[in-house]
């Protein structure tokens, strides 16, 4: 199977891209603050684990993912750093595969902190070291930031827990208007001076996903949590003056049929395209099972040879077609990138995000397991 990795079409993982981007990344960094490296959701298409040890070895010391299963892959295959596990668990079966795989959860409510007292009190191991989530704002997890004293007073109240940091979750922190990052962030600054009136210690605090991280180092506090800018990807375009981020994933495919249609022929189910002249076509063994989204047929672009060459016709489940009147002398098997570069031209997530009406966030993750990773 290995060997087949490059036969049809791919994923190209440039691991370098990984290092430059932690190192650009951590130039905006003081020394007290940590980089938490965002890995859910197999490192946002990524592959995690790959991503996962070259963030850890570039300098990331924390690892962030959504789920028990994405942090149990992670300590499977040997990674020890600290990891937290960002959404919310809170069934006792949960709770024992968290302790057992030494994972940190985010406690969200005073309920789910008791019964994961109660649980971890049957366990017979050293407290838990959990994690407070406020909301400030963006009305998804947490405890509401004016009950935030008394949730943290309980949970310090609780055996078996140790509160290791406190955090929350920023909305709108890439929008050139701040007015709600800074509620958000005075609202977080309010919950923690009352928490420390209270007379509770105050651990770690976080509040800086990718757009806080490169906005605004008031935000940055003892560690900032980056998805997005990890891949080299960034959150909005005014931010590219920030930093200069290298783009880990490429996606390729390999021509599989070359032939010429006469014009007046249609292409592909329904003929959404019919040719106007004479059109030499390249059949590429890619489709919308392997992720490139169907909504993109006749509105995307390849690039063969160095050259940027238009998809036509309805992208199907396992193959597209491209227009490649303009390069001579290609072959079947040669190399298309189909996000990437090649030469001067490149076509990043960005591009196809704004031809959808959606984000580069969801573009990186929406590439399936049929297509073999591949780290360059
Ligand atoms: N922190 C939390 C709680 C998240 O849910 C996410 C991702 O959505 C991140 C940090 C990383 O966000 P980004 O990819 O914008 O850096």
């Amino acid at each position: 199977l290995a060997k087949m990795q490059r036969e049809r079409a791919w994923v190209e993982i440039d691991l370098t891209a990984i290092a430059h981007n932690v190192s650009q990344i951590k130039r905006l960094l003081q020394s007290r603050t940590a980089l938490m490296a965002v890995v859910k959701a197999d490192a946002y298409g990524h592959g995690s684990i790959a991503i996962a040890q070259a963030a850890l070895q570039s300098g990331a010391t924390w690892l962030g993912v959504a789920t028990i299963p994405e942090g149990i892959e992670l300590r499977e295959s040997g990674i020890q750093a600290p990891i937290l596990i960002l959404g919310a668990t809170y069934t006792p079966e949960q709770i024992r595969a968290i302790a057992r795989w030494n994972l940190q959860p985010t406690l969200c409510t005073p309920k789910q902190a008791l019964v994961f007292a109660e649980t971890i009190a049957t366990l017979n191991t050293s407290p838990l070291s959990v994690h407070l989530k406020l909301d400030t704002g963006m009305s998804r997890l947490g405890t509401d930031w004016q009950a935030a004293m008394e949730f943290a007073q309980l949970v310090q109240r609780l055996p078996n827990l140790a509160i290791a940091s406190i955090y929350s979750h920023l909305a709108t922190a890439e929008s050139l208007d701040r007015r709600v990052v800074h509620q958000q962030q005075q609202r977080f600054e309010t919950a923690i001076a009352q928490i420390k009136a209270a007379g509770v210690k105050v651990p770690k605090l976080h509040l800086a996903n990718s757009a806080g991280t490169l906005t605004d180092a008031t935000l940055h506090y003892d560690m900032v949590r980056v998805g997005l800018a990890l891949y080299g990807l960034y959150p909005a375009a005014h931010l590219k003056s920030v930093l200069s981020l290298k783009s880990v994933l490429q996606v390729k495919a390999r021509i599989t049929q070359l032939k010429t249609i006469q014009a007046g022929t249609g292409v592909s189910y329904g003929h959404r395209f019919v040719a106007d002249r004479e059109t030499a076509i390249a059949v590429l063994g890619i489709g919308y099972a392997d992720g490139i989204p169907r909504n993109l047929s006749n509105q995307m672009n390849a690039i063969v040879r160095g050259q940027l060459v238009p998809q036509i016709g309805a992208v199907t489940m396992d193959q597209l077609m491209l227009d490649v009147s303009q390069v001579p002398n290609l072959q079947e098997g040669d190399v298309v990138t189909i996000l990437g570069h090649d030469g001067q031209e490149s076509i990043s997530a960005d591009d196809w995000a704004e031809t959808l009406g959606t984000i580069s966030w969801e573009i990186l993750c929406s590439f399936k397991h049929r297509l073999p990773r591949v780290a360059v």
